[in-house]
């Protein structure tokens, strides 16, 4: 099909919802602004902004991909604290981004939108069973994991003490000189670990599978370092090339299918493993599968950690929770005070608990009753004008997730200007280029290392990783301008 994007007709100004007012919700705010459509409204279920860095507040909290990656491309920061810089921090970059670009006040908070139907060719939004809004065109930028994983341990709700899932942490347990006992080895355990042995009186963590930790050192920015930020132009944004550059070329090859990349992060990680003295500890600490077939774990503190006098790995099986702390298999009662379940989250979920009626009635939940799959993470069949940030078989991973939403809005902003040029009014994939995304994703997946054998959160219900199988380089490729045969143009 050779339709041309009209630069030069009039614009028509759509009625838009953004859902999510977490990195890529004010993301997308911001950019619609520049690109001149005002006419927007931020919708969040919570009381705040700022997604994962909201919800999460647990100790020990930050992002392990570097903080001069992970920030929008126009809003660099040259007072990043470190290397990987704190919860906190980040959290407040984005609170920064959004006062600075008037995104705020554009934001309706405790506003969970429920239920979204396309009818006469707009997007009838519900919040509970209040008729909300009428637009043209849906930006979901729900996130991914923001539903916390309880694990289904009997005794759990018997607990004498605090007990609490890592994303809603509750600050008003005491902490210091107590016992604390954490469930799971994922990248927050691991993050709370190392930031809270040093303070409490015995840390017992729960280990159902042992993870690879791939080492990291977080250094402090010094001064002298952040007035080359500061002062020279074009700084950071150097090291922001380079940095995406040195990810994409290592840890990107890597996970699909370059093995000396692969190598070395494993080199890397079995390094990090032999700083274990203890053998035993060392042998229950060894994972059984291949490097980053979870999602690698990053620090540099975590062994040291957990080789402290009052650190403990139980690697028994836990049995069940008691009033006084945990029973493991073995028979022993692991006495506590507080009980964090840093048991993860349900990556598969998207927007949903959302229900999303589509053209001549289509229900998500019945498109999606199989698998959450999307045309190139962005568009879903017969659901016109409704578009995703970060969707299904996104880059997620260890790659800097601004840097992807940004990516796949520039393509979206592209669809959406056939919308406001009036060469369509009705914009989504068509189901046979989905389909055929879709092949080569299965396809490619063979020879990455997230099916080599473990469990994690990337893989669906039905043992399918909701991951890019490909370079890097070709998701910029994919994302520099759609293909106008992939998509249904009603007029
Ligand atoms: P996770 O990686 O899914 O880890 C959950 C942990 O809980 C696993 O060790 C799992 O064991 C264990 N678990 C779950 N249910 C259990 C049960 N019933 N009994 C015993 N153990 C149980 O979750 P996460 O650590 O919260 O991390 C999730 C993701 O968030 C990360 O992969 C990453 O993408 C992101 N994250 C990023 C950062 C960052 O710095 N950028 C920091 C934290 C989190 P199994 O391994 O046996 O399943």
């Amino acid at each position: 099909m050779n339709v041309q994007i009209s630069r030069d007709r009039a614009k028509r100004s759509p009625r838009v919802a953004i859902i999510g007012a977490g990195m890529s919700g004010i993301l997308t705010a911001i950019e619609l602004q520049k690109a001149g459509i005002t006419d927007f409204t931020v919708y969040e279920k919570a009381a705040a902004l700022g997604g994962t860095w909201r919800d999460n507040t647990y100790p020990g909290l930050c992002c392990d991909v570097p903080s001069h990656m992970y920030r929008y491309s126009f809003e660099p920061n040259a007072e990043w604290s470190r290397r990987f810089s704190p919860g906190a921090e980040i959290r407040a970059y984005f609170e920064g981004a959004a006062k600075k670009y008037g995104i705020e006040s554009r934001i309706r908070y405790n506003t969970e939108i429920t239920r979204a139907r396309f009818d006469n060719g707009k997007w009838h939004l519900e919040c509970g069973d209040r008729a909300l809004d009428v637009v043209d065109i849906i930006l979901s930028a729900a996130g991914v994991l923001h539903h916390p994983v309880y694990p289904d341990i009997a005794g759990l709700d018997d607990f004498a003490g605090a007990v609490f899932h890592s994303a809603r942490w509750d600050h008003d347990a005491p902490l210091d000189g107590r016992r604390i006992g954490i469930i799971g080895t994922g990248s927050t355990a691991v993050q709370i670990t190392a930031d809270l042995v040093g303070k409490v009186a015995q840390l017992s963590l729960f280990q159902r599978t042992a993870q690879w930790v791939f080492p990291q050192a977080n250094p402090a920015f010094s001064e002298p370092e952040k007035d080359v930020f500061r002062n020279e132009a074009g700084a950071m944004d150097t090291l922001h090339a380079a940095l995406t550059r040195l990810f994409a070329d290592t840890f990107g090859e890597a996970v699909i299918g370059d093995e000396e990349q692969m190598k070395n992060i494993e080199d890397a990680c079995q390094a990090n493993l032999d700083r274990v003295t203890d053998p035993e500890l060392k042998a229950r600490l060894t994972p059984d599968y291949q490097a980053a077939c979870k999602r690698l774990i990053v620090s540099d503190e975590f062994y040291e950690a957990i080789q402290q006098p009052n650190a403990e790995l139980v690697a028994d099986a836990i049995e069940r929770v008691e009033p006084g702390g945990v029973r493991t298999a073995d028979g022993r009662l692991h006495p506590l005070d507080v009980l964090v379940l840093a048991t993860g989250f349900n990556g598969h979920s998207f927007m949903r608990p959302m229900d999303l009626t589509g053209r001549d009635g289509v229900e998500l939940s019945d498109f999606w009753a199989e698998a959450a799959t999307a045309h190139r993470s962005v568009s879903l069949p017969g659901f016109p004008n409704f578009f995703m940030l970060v969707g299904p078989n996104s880059p997620i991973g260890n790659f800097s997730l601004v840097d992807i939403s940004e990516k796949q809005l520039a393509y979206i902003m592209q669809l959406i200007d056939l919308w406001r040029d009036g060469t369509a009014n009705e914009i989504s994939a068509k189901g046979d280029a989905m389909m055929a995304f879709n092949a080569t994703i299965k396809d490619a997946m063979k020879d990455t290392v997230w099916v080599t054998g473990c469990q994690s959160w990337y893989l669906d219900k039905n043992g399918n990783p909701a991951m890019w199988p490909f370079p890097y380089d070709k998701f910029c490729a994919d994302m520099t301008a759609p293909n106008l045969d992939e998509f249904d143009l009603v007029s």
